[in-house]
């Protein structure tokens, strides 16, 4: 594949294309966290490739046939410090993207549910691997808040069942060998084929299939801005390419934007 120069590199450009777009689509990866402390759990250099314990604990058919799985990944989730972080200033300035009325869809492949903190509308959001928040019971599908499972962890269960049935519970997150909700794919891929604008932030845009969302984009004639701290496979088809600091960089590019 040859990888011919972008057209632009400027946030100029970037500003202008966001001014002049009506329907803007955003697609969010682990590089927008990074900020807020969370490390890459998913990309090629994330935590879990780095750390094969975390991608058992995470792996849906280990997951339902060991409890002693579940009991390491309980204690993991208690342990881990992503309760504790917060939206950055790159959350925040998709917040005022939606307030500016331009905002179609929110894609993220973050779990950490830091778009909701921030105040992202949740009915333009797509959680597409699920989040933190709550916790789900894998034979009756009910949903409880992760705090109140938390708290049975703290008081001494080990591996918590689900109290209406006794299920198995665990992350309303996609584990390795589960499906994306094809609900949201639907949306995801509905909202790219209908924009004007589509923005991939802080992602490599190497999961499939939510990177379709940008060739879907693009053949339907859309603007591509892509904004990510490495090169990513897309970055040829890109109008703005900006390698840089995504809490920095975000902020800027919707300051003083215009209502649409
Ligand atoms: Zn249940």
């Amino acid at each position: 594949m040859d990888f011919l120069p972008p057209i632009a590199y400027d946030l100029d450009a970037a500003q202008e294309l966001l001014r002049q777009s009506r329907r803007v689509v955003v697609l969010t990866g682990a590089g927008i966290s990074t900020d807020s402390g969370i490390p890459d759990f998913r990309g090629p250099e994330g935590l879990w490739t780095k750390d094969p314990e975390a991608e058992k604990l995470a792996n849906i058919s280990v997951y339902r046939r060991d409890p002693d799985v579940r009991k390491r990944a309980w204690r993991r989730r208690l342990e881990s410090s992503m309760w504790s972080r917060r939206p950055n200033a790159g959350h925040q300035a998709l917040v005022d993207l939606q307030r500016s009325g331009r905002l179609s869809l929110l894609i993220t492949q973050n779990i950490d549910g830091l778009h909701r903190a921030a105040g992202t509308d949740p009915a333009l959001l797509v959680e597409a691997h699920g989040n933190v928040r709550e916790i789900v019971c894998l034979s009756c599908d009910r949903r409880f808040p992760t705090a109140e499972i938390a708290q049975r962890v703290d008081n001494g269960e080990e591996d918590p069942s689900c109290e209406m049935c006794d299920g198995i519970l665990k992350p309303a997150v996609v584990f390795f060998g589960e499906n994306l909700d094809p609900r949201d794919l639907e949306r995801s891929f509905a909202a790219s084929e209908s924009c004007d604008l589509f923005v991939a932030v802080g992602t490599s845009l190497a999961v499939y299939p939510i990177n379709e969302t940008v060739t879907m984009a693009r053949e339907a004639g859309a603007r591509i801005v892509i904004i990510n701290g490495e090169p990513t496979m897309f970055d040829r088809i890109a109008d703005v390419v900006l390698r840089t600091s995504i809490s920095v960089v975000l902020p800027a590019l919707v300051e003083d934007l215009p209502p649409a």
